[in-house]
C-alpha cells in the first residue's frame, strides 16, 4: 500500500481528475424517458472574456448544481457555450487590424470576418479551457456557439416570425448612436459618467417683436437642429409669447413656441429648447406636436448640412465656436458649471450622441405581457424573491427593442431589398430573386443583429430548435437559469419573452442570480484600487476547491459575495483538514489489517462477537451525520448552497474531526472492541460525498484512495447499495441518503453533555494558563446523566487532562473546597483552584495589584474634588481625569471579583 503523500498539493491533481472524467464521458447525459433531466443552459460568457471572478462564481454554483443532480441519478445536461459579443468583438478585432496598420475603411467586409473567425475561435478556446480549469462538469459534446449554424438558423427563424406576426418593423426612432463605431448601442452598451460641463443661456431674438427668450443647453451646438422652443402652459412668464416665434441665431430659422406640460418649469429659464432628433424627451415632445425632426450630424458625430457655415465641423469644435459666434452677437447672456450623467461607448469611451435613427425594431409589448402572467402564475420562480419586483417594473415599463447594429460581426439581418420592385424579402433562406418582381438585383439589409437577440433564444436555439430534435423534446425547459442579478432585464427577460413566443413554454423554471464579487470590505474590484483577485493566481496558490469554497460557502442567493485572502486561506485550511484526517484514517486502516483482510469480513465478525450496544460515540457520530445529509439535501434544494456547505464544514471540522476522531483515537491505542474503524471510514467516505459538488478534486483524489484495494471494503459498509461492484468515480456515486433509523436523540443528548463538560475544563486550564502536561482535579455533578457520564469517565479524563476525576449524584456535592464551579446544561463541573493553580501565589499577586489599584483611585477621587484644579486646568484634561477614574474603578471591580473568585466556596450542603 502507497503511502499518500503528507501534504495535498492541488495544481497535481486537478487535470489528472478533470481529464479522467472527461474521458469516461460522465458529463455527457443519456437521454432517459423514464427519468425527469436536470438541465442549465451555461449563460454564454464573451468570446472577449478573460477569466474573473464572476465567472468562477457562475461556474461553481452551477457546477455544484449539476453534480448534485446527476450524482442523484437524475440525468443532467450542463451545456456550455460562447457569445460572440457583437460589438465587444468588432472592437477587439479592430484593434487587432490597426495593429497591421489597417483602418476601417481599408478593410472589406470579408477580410475583417476572417480576421475575426481567427481571433474567436483562440479566445473560444482559452475561454473553454479556463470552464474545465474550474471543474465545470459540462457536457462538452453539445457546446455551442451563438454564431453556429443551428443559433444562426433558429435567429433568422425567429426573426422571420416576429416579423410576420407584425412584432418586427423598421422605422426612425432614438437610439443611442457612438461616433466611432457608428452603431447603434443598447442601453446596456452604454455607461454612464458624472462629468463637469456647462449650462449655457442662449438667447433667441423674436421674430415680430423686440425681446428674446433665453434656453439653456448643456449641448449649444444642437440647437441648429431646434424645432420649437417649449414652455410649460402654467409658467406666467411666458403668458405672452405662447403665440409667437423665436429665430434661430446664425442660420436665422423661425420657429414656434408651444406648450407642453413635460417642461420642467424650474430647470434653467423654464424656456427648453425642442432638438427632436438629438434628445429623447425632445422626440416625444415632438411627437406630440408634430415637429419635424432635424437631424444635423454626420454619422461620425461631425455636423451635416444642417448645420450651415458650421458644416463638416466635429461637433466639440462646433460648439467652442459657436458659443464665440453667439457672445459676439450678444446672444450668450451667461454660462454657468454643471455636473451632470453623460452616456459614453462602454467598449471604446467615446461619448454617445442620442439620436434619431432608421434601425429595425421589435415591439416588446405584446411579448412582454405574456412573460408578466407566466411569473405571476408561478410558471418561473425567481429566486431570490426581491427579484420579482425587479422583473416586473421592467417588463412593465418596457420600450421597443432596437435590433439592428451597424457591425460587420454578428447575424446578417434576414431582409433584403428588391432594387427592381423597391419591395422587402424577409427570409430565412437566402433568396435568388425577388418573391414579387422574379428580379435578381436583389441586396441583403448591411446590418447585423444586436447580439441579445440570438442571446434570448439561447435556451431552445442551444438544443436544436427551430428543428424539432430529441435534445428539444427531452430537455426543454432547462431547470435552472443561473446568473448575475445585473442582467435580468437584459438577458432574463428577453429568454423568457423569446422563450414563450418560439416554443409556447417558459424556458426554464427557476431563475436563481447570484450577487457580484467584492473585495473583503465590499468594495468593487478594480485594478485603479488594485483590490483585484485573480482567479488563475488564487487557483495556483490555493488550488480550485479552495477559491470555489470560498467564492460560494455563507453565501446566501441574490447577495454579493466578499471575497478575501483570509477565505481562500480558510477554504485551503479545510482541504488540510480533509487530507490530514484522511490521512490518519487510511494508516489507522492499514495498521489494523496488515494482511489486508477484507475489512468487511472481519467487522461481520467482530460484531458477531460482541453482540452489544453500540458505543455512545459511535451512535452519536452516526445520528450527527445523517441530520446533516438530511440539512444538506433540503438546503441544496432550496438554493442555499453557501449554508450547505458551512453545514458540512462544520460537521467534519468540529464534530468529526475534534471529537470523533480524538476519541477514537483513544480506543485504537487500546485496541478496544468493536473498532471505531468502520465508523471512522464510513463518516469520512459519507462526507467526501457530501462534499463532491462544491470541492470536486479533493474529494474524488480521497475517495481513489479509499477504492484502492482493501480500503475499498471499508466503503461497502457505507454505500447504501450493498453492490460488490464500487462507482469508479465519486461523481456518479449516489449522493447520501438520510437514514432516520440513525438519528438517536439519547445519544446527542449524552455525547453533547460530555462535549460540553470536556469543554468547560479545557476553557478553565486555558484561562488559569495550566501547562498542558499539568493534571487537573475535577468533579463532575449530575442527576439523569450520570450513568452515561460514568461510563464515558475516560475519555473525559484524556481529553480534559482532569485527574483524579469524581462523578458523583447533585446531593453528594462537597463543600469547602476553594474552586471554579461552572453549572452546564446537564451537570456541574467543579475543578478545584489548587490542581490549577498555586493559590496562595494568585491571591497575594492579586491583593497586591488591588492595593495600588486603590491608591491610584483615591488620587484621582482627590484630583477631580480639588476646585482649583477644576477651575484651572482645561476641559479636555479634567474630561480625561474623568475617564480615568471611570476605568480605575472598572479595574478595582474586576479584580475584587477575580479575589473572590479565588476564594469562592463550594455551593450546597453535605
Ligand atoms: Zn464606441
Ligand atoms: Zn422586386
Amino acid at each position: 500500500m502507497p503511502e499518500i503523500p503528507k501534504t495535498y498539493e492541488p495544481g497535481k491533481i486537478e487535470k489528472k481528475w478533470y481529464s479522467f472524467w472527461l474521458e469516461q464521458g460522465y458529463f455527457t447525459p443519456e437521454i432517459d424517458p423514464e427519468k425527469k433531466p436536470f438541465v442549465i443552459i451555461m449563460p454564454p460568457p464573451n468570446v472577449t472574456g478573460e477569466l474573473h471572478l464572476g465567472h468562477a462564481l457562475t461556474t461553481t454554483l452551477e457546477d455544484i448544481m449539476a453534480r448534485w443532480h446527476r450524482m442523484r441519478g437524475e440525468p443532467t445536461l450542463w451545456l456550455p457555450g460562447t457569445d460572440h459579443a457583437g460589438i465587444a468583438t468588432q472592437v477587439v478585432v479592430e484593434q487587432e487590424l490597426a495593429k497591421q496598420g489597417l483602418g476601417k475603411n481599408d478593410t472589406s467586409r470579408e477580410k475583417f470576418l476572417e480576421v475575426a473567425w481567427d481571433w474567436v475561435n483562440r479566445s473560444r478556446e482559452a475561454i473553454n479551457q479556463q470552464h474545465q480549469m474550474l471543474g465545470a462538469s459540462c457536457d462538452w459534446t453539445r457546446e455551442r456557439f451563438t454564431l453556429d449554424q443551428g443559433p444562426s438558423r433558429a435567429v433568422r427563424t425567429a426573426f422571420v416570425k416576429l416579423y410576420d406576426r407584425g412584432l418586427i418593423y423598421r422605422g426612425e426612432r432614438m437610439i443611442n448612436w457612438c461616433p466611432r463605431c457608428q452603431t447603434a448601442l443598447s442601453d446596456l452598451e452604454v455607461e454612464h459618467r458624472d462629468m463637469a460641463g456647462h449650462l449655457y443661456y442662449i438667447r433667441y431674438p423674436l421674430a415680430r417683436n423686440d425681446g428674446f427668450v433665453t434656453v439653456a443647453t448643456t449641448r449649444p451646438e444642437t440647437f441648429f437642429g431646434d424645432t420649437a422652443v417649449a414652455v410649460n402652459p402654467e409658467d406666467k412668464r411666458y403668458k405672452n409669447l405662447v403665440t409667437e416665434e423665436v429665430v434661430l441665431p446664425i442660420i436665422n430659422k423661425k420657429i414656434p413656441i408651444i406648450t407642453d406640460n413635460a417642461v420642467d418649469s424650474s430647470f434653467g429659464t423654464g424656456a427648453l429648447k425642442i432638438t427632436p432628433a438629438h434628445d429623447p424627451t425632445d422626440f416625444e415632445i415632438a411627437q406630440r406636436h408634430n415637429l419635424p425632426l432635424v437631424n444635423i450630424m454626420n454619422p461620425d458625430a461631425t455636423m451635416n448640412e444642417n448645420a450651415g457655415p458650421y458644416k463638416n465641423w466635429e461637433r466639440f469644435a462646433c460648439r467652442e465656436k459657436v458659443i464665440a459666434e453667439l457672445r459676439d452677437k450678444g446672444l450668450l447672456e451667461k454660462i454657468e458649471p454643471y455636473f451632470h450623467s453623460v452616456g459614453h461607448c462602454s467598449r471604446c469611451l467615446t461619448m454617445i450622441e442620442p439620436k434619431v435613427s432608421l434601425q429595425w425594431f421589435v415591439n416588446t409589448q405584446p411579448l412582454a405581457k405574456a412573460a408578466i402572467e407566466t411569473v405571476k402564475k408561478g410558471s418561473i420562480t425567481i429566486i431570490p424573491e426581491r427579484f420579482n419586483k425587479v422583473y416586473f417594473d421592467w417588463m412593465e415599463n418596457i420600450r421597443d427593442w432596437c435590433i439592428s447594429r451597424q457591425l460587420w460581426w454578428g447575424q446578417r439581418i434576414p431582409v433584403w431589398y428588391c432594387q427592381g420592385c423597391g419591395k422587402l424579402i424577409v427570409s430565412v433562406e437566402e433568396p435568388l430573386t425577388c418573391d414579387y418582381c422574379d428580379s435578381k438585383r436583389i441586396v441583403q439589409d448591411r446590418d447585423v443583429l444586436d447580439t441579445w437577440f440570438s442571446s434570448a433564444l439561447w435556451t431552445h436555439s442551444t438544443l436544436g430548435w427551430p428543428e424539432d430534435t430529441d435534445d428539444l423534446r427531452y430537455f426543454y425547459p432547462s431547470s435552472v437559469m443561473e446568473t448575475g442579478y445585473d442582467i435580468i432585464f437584459f438577458w432574463v427577460a428577453r429568454m423568457v419573452m423569446m422563450g414563450l413566443e418560439n416554443m409556447g413554454e417558459v424556458p426554464f423554471r427557476t431563475i436563481y442570480l447570484h450577487g457580484l464579487v467584492r473585495d473583503e470590505n465590499g468594495e468593487k474590484m478594480s485594478k485603479l484600487r488594485g483590490n483585484v483577485i485573480n482567479p488563475t493566481e488564487a487557483i495556483k496558490e490555493y488550488g480550485i476547491d479552495a477559491l470555489r469554497f470560498a467564492l460560494t460557502v455563507d453565501n446566501p442567493p441574490g447577495t454579493d459575495v466578499n471575497l478575501s485572502e483570509g477565505k481562500l486561506e480558510s477554504g485551503r485550511n479545510f482541504v488540510n483538514k480533509l487530507w490530514n484526517a484522511s490521512r490518519f484514517i487510511f494508516q489507522a486502516v492499514d495498521e489494523a489489517f496488515p494482511q489486508g483482510q477484507a475489512l468487511k469480513d472481519v467487522i461481520a465478525s467482530e460484531a458477531k462477537q460482541t453482540q452489544g450496544p453500540l458505543p455512545m460515540e459511535d451512535r452519536w457520530i452516526n445520528s450527527r451525520l445523517n441530520r446533516l445529509i438530511d440539512n444538506v439535501n433540503k438546503l441544496i434544494d432550496e438554493f442555499q448552497f453557501g449554508e450547505a456547505e458551512h453545514q458540512i464544514y462544520d460537521f467534519f471540522w468540529r464534530e468529526f474531526c475534534d471529537w470523533y476522531i480524538e476519541i477514537a483515537k483513544l480506543r485504537l491505542r487500546e485496541r478496544s472492541t468493536p473498532s471505531p474503524l468502520p465508523f471512522l471510514a464510513s463518516t469520512l467516505e459519507i462526507s467526501l460525498r457530501l462534499l463532491h459538488p462544491f470541492m470536486p478534486f479533493i474529494t474524488e483524489e480521497l475517495w481513489q484512495s479509499l477504492l484502492r484495494a482493501k480500503r475499498g471494503n471499508l466503503m461497502l459498509c457505507s454505500l447504501q447499495n450493498d453492490s460488490e461492484k464500487m462507482p469508479s468515480s465519486i461523481m456518479i456515486a449516489p449522493y447520501p441518503v438520510a437514514d432516520d433509523k440513525a438519528i438517536d436523540s439519547e445519544a446527542e443528548w449524552v455525547m453533547d453533555s460530555i462535549i460540553e463538560a470536556i469543554r468547560s475544563i479545557r476553557n478553565a486550564r486555558a484561562k488559569y494558563k495550566v501547562e498542558p502536561s499539568r493534571w487537573v482535579e475535577a468533579q463532575i455533578y449530575a442527576d439523569d446523566l450520570l450513568p452515561h457520564i460514568t461510563s464515558q469517565a475516560k475519555i473525559i479524563e484524556t481529553l480534559g487532562h482532569a485527574r483524579p476525576l469524581a462523578i458523583l449524584p447533585r446531593d453528594k456535592r462537597r463543600i469547602g473546597q476553594e474552586a471554579l464551579a461552572m453549572v452546564l446544561k446537564e451537570s456541574e463541573v467543579v475543578l478545584p483552584l489548587g490542581s490549577m493553580i498555586d493559590l496562595a501565589k494568585e491571591k497575594q499577586n492579586l491583593a497586591q495589584e488591588i492595593e495600588i489599584t486603590q491608591t491610584r483611585v483615591e488620587e484621582s477621587e482627590a484630583r477631580l474634588g480639588d476646585s482649583v484644579f477644576l477651575t484651572k486646568a482645561p476641559e479636555h484634561v479634567v474630561e480625561k481625569e474623568r475617564q480615568r477614574l471611570k476605568m480605575l474603578r472598572d479595574k478595582l471591580k474586576r479584580l475584587d471579583q477575580e479575589l473572590s473568585q479565588l476564594a469562592y466556596p463550594s455551593m450546597g450542603e453535605d
